[in-house]
């Protein structure tokens, strides 16, 4: 049915990858490019019998995209290397007609600023070249937003608080270890927080609110208030929540660990002069850190991650609502070699690109998930290894209403 070009051999490239080569009748031709050849060689391999084709590529560099898209003739470009490579990316697509995909919104290298409004930026050219490009598609952002617009199509006539909760209860052994590429991870947690307040956008300090949330299957864990880029689509696009936030826990060995490393200047994103040459400390971190792609092996526990939402039913009653999905870190690696939360974003990935190749959700422009019909979604979850449960009418763990 269609030719598919996924860029980046990561983490979660190695899953994606992996769920489209499962399913052939929709993922007739695979490619696998990235900076380092040996690592798409690699997942290549483990697939074997020659299904998936490699290449190497600088993802910032749009001649050497339109030159590897013009040789391959993808429909479509999956998008998981880093946040910084999506508008060269998507500027490649635009200028070869190629549909596009992604996971993470656009950040500049050089400030770490999480917004769509870059990507956004392209839809009119995206509209006239009749080509379409789907954002945030894996799980936060992601199935969070299908989540979203599942309870508005089917359970609310006005939603009103959104609370999205992110839980890891999983143990890699290491002593620190982040579970997507270290830089982004970092950098993400370490930016103000900021969440949707009747209209307005309230910044707090990094990590300076948090609470015990109680997930299923795990129990209490310590979650931290942080900005997720998700929240700027979401209340764009369900104009009657007045309330968004994001939630995600920590452990407190993560937490020290972090702590000290920001105090030292680890974290930080400007260049300083180290024996003559400018080096980036939080890029210096990175490649000391274990690869997120390595922690799969003895990974123990799950993730947790869902939406709970407070509103009005289709009848105007009170109604509180609460879906997710727990995802095993022992079972994703059994299946493809991965941790889970490489596993959590892959799928909806591999799911966001079937249903574009399918032409169930396809139309040019550019688009959040949540803009979508959720319920072919909803079903793939389910038969692609994310199953999801929603609980109706239960007391949503604290802090309802305001
Ligand atoms: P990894 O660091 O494991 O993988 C990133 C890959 O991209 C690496 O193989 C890297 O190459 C490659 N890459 C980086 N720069 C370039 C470039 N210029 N040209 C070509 N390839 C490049 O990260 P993850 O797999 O954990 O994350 C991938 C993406 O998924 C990120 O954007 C992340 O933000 C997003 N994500 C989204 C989530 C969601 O739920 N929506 C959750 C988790 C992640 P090399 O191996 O040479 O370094």
């Amino acid at each position: 049915m269609g030719r598919v070009l996924i860029i980046g051999a990561g983490g979660v490239g190695n899953v994606v990858v992996k769920k489209c080569a499962m399913n052939p009748d929709v993922f007739t031709d695979i490619m696998l490019a990235s900076r380092t050849l040996s690592k798409c060689e690699a997942i290549a391999t483990q697939i074997g019998g020659n299904r998936i084709k490699t290449a190497q590529v600088d993802a910032d560099d749009v001649p050497q995209l339109v030159a590897l898209i013009q040789s391959f003739k993808p429909d479509l470009v999956i998008n998981v290397a880093l946040p910084y490579q999506d508008l060269p990316i998507m500027d490649a697509c635009l200028e070869t007609g190629v549909h596009y995909l992604d996971t993470a919104n656009y950040e500049p290298k050089d400030e770490a600023k999480f917004e769509y409004s870059w990507q956004w930026a392209y839809k009119q050219r995206f509209q006239e070249r009749g080509i379409m490009a789907l954002l945030g598609c894996g799980f936060d952002p992601g199935v969070t937003g299908v989540f979203t617009a599942y309870a508005a199509k089917h359970h609310f006539s006005e939603m009103h608080y959104l609370d999205i909760v992110d839980c890891n209860a999983g143990n890699h052994g290491k002593a620190f270890a982040t579970n997507f590429n270290p830089e982004i991870n970092i950098r993400e947690i370490t930016q103000n927080g900021k969440y949707y307040d009747n209209g307005q956008w309230v910044e707090i300090p990094p990590m300076s609110e948090h609470k015990p949330i109680a997930y299923p299957n795990i129990g209490e864990r310590e979650s931290y208030l942080l900005y997720h880029e998700e929240l700027e689509s979401l209340v764009k696009n369900f104009p009657t929540i007045k309330r968004a936030r994001f939630w995600m826990t920590f452990g407190q060995q993560y937490i020290t660990h972090l702590t000290v490393l920001q105090n030292v200047g680890m974290t930080g994103i400007k260049p300083i002069k180290f024996q003559g040459i400018d080096i980036v400390p939080l890029e210096f971190l990175k490649a000391v850190l274990p690869e997120p792609s390595s922690l799969g092996e003895n990974y123990t526990g799950e993730t947790s991650i869902g939406c709970q939402i407070k509103g009005l039913d289709k009848e105007g009653k009170d109604l509180t609502y609460f879906v997710y999905n727990n995802c095993s870190h022992a079972e994703a690696y059994r299946e493809v070699q991965a941790q889970a939360v490489s596993y959590t974003t892959g799928v909806p990935a591999m799911i966001g690109a079937m249903l574009m190749l399918k032409g169930e959700w396809m139309r040019p422009g550019v688009f959040n998930v949540e803009e979508f019909n959720p319920d072919p979604f909803m079903d793939l979850l389910n038969k692609h290894g994310l199953p999801w449960h929603e609980i109706l009418h239960a007391e949503l763990p604290h802090e309802y209403p305001a």
